[in-house]
């Protein structure tokens, strides 16, 4: 499998299952990224489903980190709105971030998953890092910088379009796109 390849897709956060997708799984420690995973580039907010899965994962015991490589003030901002532990700057996909943010919550690398929307950088890094790495469609694709649009090109031609997947590993149905 490629290192690029993620271990699952899903549309979003919030269509991750806490208890059939990690707790079954053994998955207690989540490294969640920030821009366009958790927060939307559009409204530069956290949709309210988002929040309440992050609400859920923390009342079911599940530990979580902000993991981004954002350089400005928005992962300590949204990692406090959200009483969430972060780790900035992570320069993924280099494993440093990866092991820094799973130190800081207790986990290893068989309990931990990246949750991500970049091949390049989320699902890379986890794999690098040892980890396993649920892919999410991006919550918003318009006015993203031109360096990451051109990098979602080079990775959809690299593992191809979220269409084209095996439908057991895709989005289940019904889940908002
Ligand atoms: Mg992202």
């Amino acid at each position: 499998m490629s290192l690029l390849e993620p271990d699952r897709y899903f549309s979003r956060v919030s269509a991750v299952s806490l208890d059939d997708d990690l707790l079954a799984l053994g998955l207690t420690h989540v490294l969640l990224d920030m821009d366009n995973t958790i927060l939307s580039r559009a409204t530069h907010s956290v949709p309210l489903d988002v929040m309440k899965w992050i609400g859920d994962a923390k009342r079911a015991g599940i530990r979580l980190c902000l993991l981004s490589n954002n350089w400005h003030r928005t992962p300590y901002a949204t990692g406090e709105a959200l009483a969430l532990p972060v780790v900035a700057k992570a320069m993924k996909p280099l494993p440093s971030g990866f092991a820094a943010a799973t130190r800081k919550i207790g986990g290893t690398r068989a309990d931990t998953v990246v949750v991500g929307d970049q091949p390049s950088t989320d699902v890379l890094g986890a794999h690098l890092a040892g980890m396993r790495a649920y892919l999410v469609a991006p919550l918003v694709e318009e006015g993203e910088p031109g360096h990451t649009r051109f990098v979602r090109a080079l990775e959809r031609a690299l593992i191809g379009s979220p269409e084209g997947r095996d439908p057991a590993n895709a989005c289940r149905k019904g889940d908002p796109l």
